[in-house]
């Protein structure tokens, strides 16, 4: 079973501690299917008095996280002859994340994330060090941590073991461009409104078909700056249709 190590640079680590080891991610980190350290940047201060941050050069408002602790803490994560983690800074200036993304990072052994707080860092250090940034929307958080959570988070559910087998998020939202199809569970009905016909048919074929038509109707109309990247064949259009009309 392959395993992946997540360390996270942070001035919060109980912020991510505290979501990661629960729930899905809390149950693959105790089988040891994917691994967490955390770094509090803090620790590597290079002043007695703990100082972390500075005023700006050229001014602006607000403190800058020095350049020195944040690599010293990045260092630490491993030896001189051991490779280095790919490494990623969570900021707005970041390209912003995907399923994609997530696929992507899942394929690495030893991921380096590292958060930002205040006005964010020195950007000599995360230019030097960083192998790419990422973003977790076109907005601004007070620190990277609840973005790295995010990250963290889709990228574990990737991962072979963490949740039980490979269908579980191969066929959901923007794995191949679409929204998963509506579901429900018990009871069949439930406040006048029933479960579609086809789904309790048994029919294997006609559920895959009709989950197929259905993710392209939930695209169409919820996202439909997604279909436009889609090719919808004339048939399928007529079905979409179709089952629009029922909804
Ligand atoms: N002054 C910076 C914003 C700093 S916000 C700027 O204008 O670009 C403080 C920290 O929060 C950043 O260092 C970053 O780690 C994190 N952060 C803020 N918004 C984020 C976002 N959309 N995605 C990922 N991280 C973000």
């Amino acid at each position: 079973m392959s395993s992946m190590r997540f360390s996270v640079l942070t001035l919060f680590p109980e912020q991510i501690e505290s979501n990661v080891r629960r729930s899905i991610t809390g149950r693959a980190l105790e089988r040891g299917v994917i691994s967490l350290d955390t770094v509090n940047i803090r620790d590597f201060c290079t002043n007695s008095y703990g100082k972390i941050d500075d005023s700006i050069y050229g001014g602006g408002t607000g403190l800058l996280m020095y350049a020195e602790p944040v690599y010293e803490a990045w260092k630490s994560l491993f030896a001189d002859d051991e490779d280095r983690p790919y490494t990623v800074y969570m900021s707005p200036k970041g390209k912003v994340f995907t399923q994609k993304k997530a696929a992507e990072l899942s394929k690495e052994k030893h991921l380096c994330i590292i958060c930002g707080h205040y006005e964010g860092i020195d950007s000599r250090v995360t230019d030097l060090i960083c192998d790419e940034e990422i973003s977790i929307g076109d907005y601004v958080l007070t620190g990277g941590e609840l973005a790295s959570c995010v990250v963290i988070d889709s990228v574990s559910r990737m991962i072979e073991g963490v949740l039980p087998n490979e269908d579980a998020y191969t066929f959901e939202s923007h794995m191949d461009g679409t929204l998963e199809s509506s579901s429900y569970t018990m009871p069949r009905e439930w406040n006048g409104l029933k479960v579609p016909e086809v789904l309790l048919s048994g029919n294997d074929g006609a559920i895959a078909e009709h989950r197929r038509i259905d993710s392209l109707v939930q695209t169409w109309m919820k996202r439909p700056d997604m279909l436009d990247k889609l090719e919808i064949t004339e048939s399928e259009w007529e079905k979409m249709l179709a089952l629009r009309r029922t909804l």
